[in-house]
């Protein structure tokens, strides 16, 4: 039985998607990595203000958080690689 994995870069993440459950619409938004920290300044959804995060402008904005990793891990491409990885859900027992 062969392993299906799907990797890929940490750089190679440029965009993500999101849903706000407290916006009437169901629909997600595509939104950049690199801007994160202005969408997300306050810890308030883009779209309806509903605040996501606690804290938002005191450090502890997960939003500011993955903008800055993944803008570090790239600062940092050539030392290392990194991937992600997905694994095959029906071999995970
Ligand atoms: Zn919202």
């Amino acid at each position: 039985m062969s392993e299906q994995l799907l990797r890929f870069l940490l750089s190679e993440i440029k965009r993500i998607r999101f849903r706000c459950l407290a916006c009437k619409s169901e629909a997600a938004i595509d939104l950049p990595i690199d801007k994160l920290d202005r969408l997300f300044k306050d810890g308030e959804c883009p779209l309806c203000r509903e605040q996501l995060v606690d804290d938002g402008a005191a450090g502890k904005n997960p939003f500011l958080a993955l903008r800055n990793a993944c803008k570090a891990f790239q600062d940092l491409a050539d030392k290392f690689t990194l991937e992600l990885i997905l694994p095959d859900t029906e071999d995970a027992d």
